[in-house]
């Protein structure tokens, strides 16, 4: 099938060739193809490691979460708009928390977008128009990428013609191969990038005087000639990962570095583009907040929707011991939470819907194999940029859908709610 969508990462390529019969795939990134080759599946819904229906599996969920005094509904990341949705509807009837992968990846740009806005573009845009794209604290070669083939660096733009008519600059702690592409690299000291915005920020505006000869490692005259680069490029695309997100500082760098866009802006055309992690992880919080005005670490527990990054993430329900009863969909947080949040974990009962084994799987009561969203089952997914993406199906399957399984399972906490 001709342009087959990739569900792996945030770039959501939607121009590859994938044979279903076959599983011969065209075009794809390493990281896609790997996405779409035949891997271990889990098989069969299961109930303490014995082989159930669907039906019993998703019967016991439901009864899990309804005596459930708060329970944690968490992942969503890598599934399509239709089932988070339902998640979030499911939270809200079983007084849960509603919580997504971002919560420990991009939730700092999150805060910070909602304190000072975001000047932002899509990915169309970076591709027609950017002649500075500046990657700061991410490495797009390993984490996205066809990104810089599609979009930002070599990609064939209506304005911008080509990797000839556009400077690229890496900034990060170290040479990441990333930095290979560019035609300048800037390396700052580890935990330092707060402090080079705000020497940026000063020079922009022309306080040359209070700028120290060395920031974060840069040496001045440096800085004054990126400074001056930025003024004289027409369109820059800030391209930014968690090197700024999750080192010191947090939502701090960020709300500084969109500070520094916005002052760029009374010179020149600047936008700002996170790069997101997981295929539908900006699903996971715009969905989220459709329903109810909170993108993650939302507690349903009183009824409505109460927003407080600081309690009511996964994380840190579980540190606090919390959450009575887990539902993970299309995550691994016994891979990546800290060893005492897992430790929760493993006490309470935890229902996993996911089509593959992992982590997890090995803690959980129920487990309940789902289609792969955007292989097995179609949906809807936001881009990084937000632009939303039609995810196909492109295999028959006889596993029910993740949006199927939540919505049976919904279904059956409303019926025992009314009993
Ligand atoms: S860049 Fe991302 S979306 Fe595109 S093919 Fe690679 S993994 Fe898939």
């Amino acid at each position: 099938m001709e342009n087959v969508t990739c569900t792996f990462c945030g770039a959501v390529c939607d121009d590859l060739y994938f044979d279903g019969d076959e599983f011969r795939t065209k075009d794809f990134c390493p990281l896609g193809e790997a996405k779409f080759s035949r891997k271990k599946r889990i098989e069969y819904p299961t109930i303490d490691g014995k082989k159930v229906s669907y039906e019993e599996a998703v019967e016991r969920a439901a009864e899990i979460l309804h005596n459930s005094k708060r329970p944690l509904l968490f992942g969503w990341s890598s599934t399509v708009n239709e089932a988070i949705r339902l998640g979030v509807i499911l939270a809200e009837k079983v007084r849960g928390i509603y919580d997504q992968c971002a919560s420990v990846c991009h939730a700092p740009s999150v805060l910070a977008m909602i304190e000072e806005g975001i000047a932002s573009g899509s990915l169309g845009q970076i591709k027609n128009r950017t002649d500075l794209a500046i990657f700061w604290g991410c490495n797009p070669v390993e984490a996205h990428p066809r990104h810089p083939t599609r979009y930002s660096v070599m990609a064939r733009g209506l304005l911008t013609k080509g990797r000839a008519d556009r400077k690229v600059v890496v900034v990060d702690v170290r040479k990441t191969v990333s930095a290979l592409m560019a035609s300048h690299f800037i390396q700052v000291k580890p935990g330092t990038d707060y402090l080079v915005f705000s020497a940026m920020r000063a020079l922009m505006e022309g306080y040359e005087d209070a700028v120290p000869e060395e920031v974060g490692g840069v040496r001045k005259e440096k800085l004054i000639e990126f400074v001056e680069m930025i003024k004289s490029a027409k369109y820059i695309t800030i391209l930014f990962g968690l090197g700024i997100a999750h080192t010191r500082g947090h939502d701090r760098n960020v709300e500084n570095v969109i500070k520094l866009v916005q002052l760029i802006n009374r010179y020149t055309r600047c936008i700002l583009q996170p790069m997101r992690g997981h295929f539908n992880v900006v699903g996971a919080g715009e969905v989220a907040a459709w329903e109810c005005g909170f993108e993650w670490a939302v507690d349903f527990s009183r009824g409505y929707p109460r927003f407080a990054p600081s309690e009511f993430t996964g994380v840190e329900a579980l540190l606090r011991k919390d959450c009575d009863a887990a539902l993970i969909v299309a995550s691994d947080p016994a891979a990546h939470f800290p060893r005492a949040a897992v430790e929760q974990l493993k006490r309470i009962p935890v229902i996993q819907i996911d089509p593959f084994p992992n982590m997890t799987t090995l803690l959980s009561k129920v487990v309940i194999p789902c289609a792969i969203s955007g292989i097995e089952a179609e949906g809807t997914a936001y881009r990084m940029d937000g632009v939303p993406i039609r995810v196909k199906k492109v295999v028959e399957s006889e596993y029910w859908s993740d949006e199927e399984i939540l919505e049976k399972m919904l279904e059956k906490v409303l019926k025992l709610r009314e009993d």
